[in-house]
């Protein structure tokens, strides 16, 4: 890889996508930046405030503020972080003030991996890779639910798919850069796959694409 290579990779939750590019990260020796946490911390931000999470003076606030210290909280994990991060996520203001410090982190001596929802079309369109990782809304329920269970807590897997499914719709459909396959992006669905194999299967598409380019 040249020394500033930029991977960027998208796709829905629990597609495998964070664990996907961390180890590409590893693999490469390039710097990895998981975008969902600065969303997540947003959210958070605004909800110690007391604030709604639709409120956009509020979000905006707090993602201009954002301390890039704070994203190893372990609070930031878990579905309902996530959940709260997809309602600031839809607010334009919030997306711009985060803007430059995905863009300046892609630009990181040695390379970068970036994951997300628009790593590939906004945040980083002329990255010199991007995958779009994908997985069967049953699939990826099944791992949420698998998550759940590994920590004790007990949860209908309808609901861990009809939580799933409601945050899908959010990111597709909201006005402001929606997840979607980036132009150019390479198509990797995991939904059969487990992470070594997902690996494997993204290192052969890397290889084909750097032939081919
Ligand atoms: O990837 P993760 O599940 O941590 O993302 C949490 C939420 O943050 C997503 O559902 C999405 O609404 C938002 N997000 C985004 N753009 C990104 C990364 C995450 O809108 N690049």
């Amino acid at each position: 890889m040249r020394t500033s290579t930029i991977i960027a990779i998208d796709g829905p939750a629990a597609s495998g996508k964070g664990t996907l590019a961390k180890r590409l990260a590893a693999h490469f020796g390039m710097a990895y930046l998981d975008t969902g946490l600065l969303y997540r911390a947003v959210a958070r931000d605004v909800a110690a405030a007391g604030d709604a999470l639709d409120d956009p003076a509020s979000a905006l606030n707090a993602a201009s503020k954002l301390d890039a210290q704070s994203l190893d909280d372990p609070a930031l994990r878990g579905p309902l972080a996530g959940d709260a991060a997809s309602i600031v996520a839809k607010i334009p203001q919030v997306r711009a003030a985060l803007l430059e410090y995905q863009r300046s982190f892609a630009r990181a001596d040695g390379g970068a991996v970036l994951d997300g929802r628009d790593i590939g079309t906004v945040v980083c369109p002329d990255a010199d890779i991007k995958i779009f990782v994908t997985a069967s809304d049953e699939a990826r329920a099944t791992r949420r639910h698998m998550e759940h269970e590994s920590r004790g807590e007990t949860i209908a897997f309808e609901k861990v798919l009809e939580d799933l499914r409601r945050r899908d719709s959010r990111d597709k459909e909201r006005n402001i850069a929606p997840l979607e396959q980036a132009a150019g992006a390479l198509f990797l669905d995991t939904t059969t796959l487990d992470a070594d194999q997902a690996f494997a299967a993204a290192l052969l598409l890397i290889e084909h694409a750097r032939r081919r380019s």
